[in-house]
C-alpha cells in the first residue's frame, strides 16, 4: 500500500483525501490543518487522523474537542508521498520540510512551475513524474486543456490553439471574493498565464489564451479554437473525444444549457459534493471548418491544409484535478503506467456518467 499524507485540507485537499482513501492500493495516513473548523470536524468524523500544520496551535484543536495525531512533521515522515494542497505560495514554503524528511511531494497549480521537477497531467505526461521529488499537478484550467489537447495532438496534430477562458470569480465557499458583480478581462494583457502553463505539459504547442472573470462560482467555461493539421469530420472528433474517460460529451438530448444544470445533473447522479471530475464538452458545439489555408490552397479529406475545430467545455474548478493527484502519487512512486493508474483511479472514484 502506498502511504499518502495530505497537507492542507481545504477545497482541493479534502477531495484528494477522499479519493486517496477510496483507492485499493493506497492508505491515507492523515491530513494536516492549521486550525479547527467544520472541515477539521468532518475529517475526524470520517476517521482521518488529523495533524496540526502549526505545532503551537495544537491546544486550539484540543480546546475545540478535536483529537490531534501530532504535528505535520510526523505526517510527512510517515508518508511515502505528501500531497500539498495549501493555498498558493505556501507549498513553496513547505518544500524544505518535505526535503528534510526525504518525502516526495505533489504541489498544486497555484505554485510556480519552477518550484518543481515536473508539471503533471496524467493523460499527457505521466511517465515524466517517475522518481521525481517535487511534482506540480497543474491548475484546473490547465488540466482541462491538457486532457483535451492530448488526443488532438496525437490523432491530428495541432498547428495552433486559441482559447478564451471565462473563469468563475471564486469558489462557492470563498465569501472573501464576493459579492462580485463585474465582467473583467483578467489579466487584461495577453496572453493570460494559462497558455504558458499548458506549455509546461506540451512544450511545443503553439497556444494563445485570453482570460476573463465573471460573477459566478459554479465552473469555468472555455471557448476553444484549435487549428488542426488534418481535416477530420466533426463526427470523427466527437468519437475521438468520447473515447477519453475524463472527457464527458454532454448529449444534446440532456438539455444542459450551462454550468447550473451540469452541477444539478452531478448532484442528481449522486456525485460527492456535486463534483464533476471530467471536462464537460457540449457535443453539439464540436464543429470543424475546413479551409484554414489561404483560398486556392485548400484541400479536403485529410490533407495538410488543416481545419479549424471549435467547441465549448466547462471545467469544475474544485474537482477536476483530484484524479490527477491520485495518479501523480502512482507516477512518482513508479508503481504502474498511465493507462493502468487512470483506470484504477477512475474505477475507485466512479468516473464517467
Ligand atoms: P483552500 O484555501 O480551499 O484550502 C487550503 C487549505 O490549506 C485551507 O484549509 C487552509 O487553512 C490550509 N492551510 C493554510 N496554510 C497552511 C499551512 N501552512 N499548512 C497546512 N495547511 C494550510 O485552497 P484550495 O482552493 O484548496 O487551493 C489549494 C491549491 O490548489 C492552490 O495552489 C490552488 O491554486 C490550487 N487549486 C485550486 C483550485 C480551486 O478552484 N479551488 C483548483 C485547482 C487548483
Amino acid at each position: 500500500m502506498m502511504k499518502v499524507g495530505i497537507n492542507g485540507y481545504g477545497t482541493i485537499g479534502k477531495r484528494v483525501a477522499d479519493a486517496v482513501a477510496a483507492q485499493p492500493d493506497m492508505e491515507l495516513v492523515g491530513v494536516a490543518k492549521t486550525r479547527p473548523n467544520f472541515e477539521a470536524e468532518t475529517a475526524v468524523r470520517k476517521g482521518y487522523p488529523l495533524y496540526a500544520a502549526i505545532e503551537e496551535r495544537m491546544p486550539r484543536f484540543e480546546e475545540a474537542g478535536i483529537d490531534v495525531a501530532g504535528p505535520v512533521e510526523d505526517l510527512v515522515e510517515a508518508s511515502d508521498v505528501v500531497v500539498d494542497a495549501c493555498p498558493s505560495g505556501i507549498g513553496a514554503d513547505n518544500k524544505s520540510m518535505y526535503e528534510e524528511y526525504d518525502t516526495p511531494a505533489l504541489y498544486q497549480g497555484g505554485e510556480d512551475a519552477d518550484l518543481v521537477d515536473v508539471s503533471f497531467n496524467a493523460r499527457s505526461n505521466f511517465s515524466e513524474a517517475e522518481g521525481a521529488d517535487h511534482v506540480r499537478v497543474v491548475s484546473c484550467n490547465t488540466t482541462g486543456l491538457s486532457r483535451l489537447f492530448a488526443p488532438l495532438v496525437e490523432e491530428y496534430g495541432v498547428e495552433k490553439a486559441r482559447v478564451t477562458l471565462v473563469r468563475r470569480g471564486g469558489d462557492p465557499g470563498q465569501t472573501g471574493r464576493g459579492p462580485i458583480n463585474d465582467i473583467l478581462p483578467n489579466p487584461v494583457t495577453l496572453p493570460s498565464h494559462h497558455g504558458p502553463d499548458v506549455n509546461t505539459i506540451f512544450p511545443d504547442l503553439n497556444i494563445d489564451t485570453l482570460g476573463m472573470k465573471v460573477p459566478a462560482t459554479l465552473m469555468h467555461t472555455h471557448s476553444v479554437n484549435v487549428q488542426l493539421e488534418e481535416v477530420p469530420t466533426a463526427e470523427e472528433v466527437r468519437d475521438l473525444l468520447a473515447e477519453e474517460s475524463r472527457l464527458f460529451l454532454i448529449p444534446e438530448s440532456y438539455d444542459i444549457d450551462g454550468a447550473g444544470k451540469l452541477k444539478e445533473f452531478a448532484m442528481d447522479q449522486g456525485r460527492p459534493r456535486g463534483d464533476i471530475w471530467e471536462n464537460c464538452i457540449w457535443a453539439e458545439s464540436i464543429t470543424v471548418e475546413d479551409g484554414v489555408a489561404p483560398k486556392g490552397q485548400q484541400g479536403g479529406g485529410g490533407d495538410a491544409a488543416g481545419a479549424d475545430l471549435y467547441l465549448f467545455q466547462a471545467i469544475h474548478q474544485e474537482s477536476d484535478v483530484v484524479p490527477e493527484n491520485v495518479d501523480a502519487v502512482r507516477a512518482v512512486l513508479g508503481e504502474t503506467d498511465a493507462e493502468e493508474s487512470m483506470a484504477t483511479t477512475d474505477e475507485a472514484m466512479g468516473m464517467g456518467f
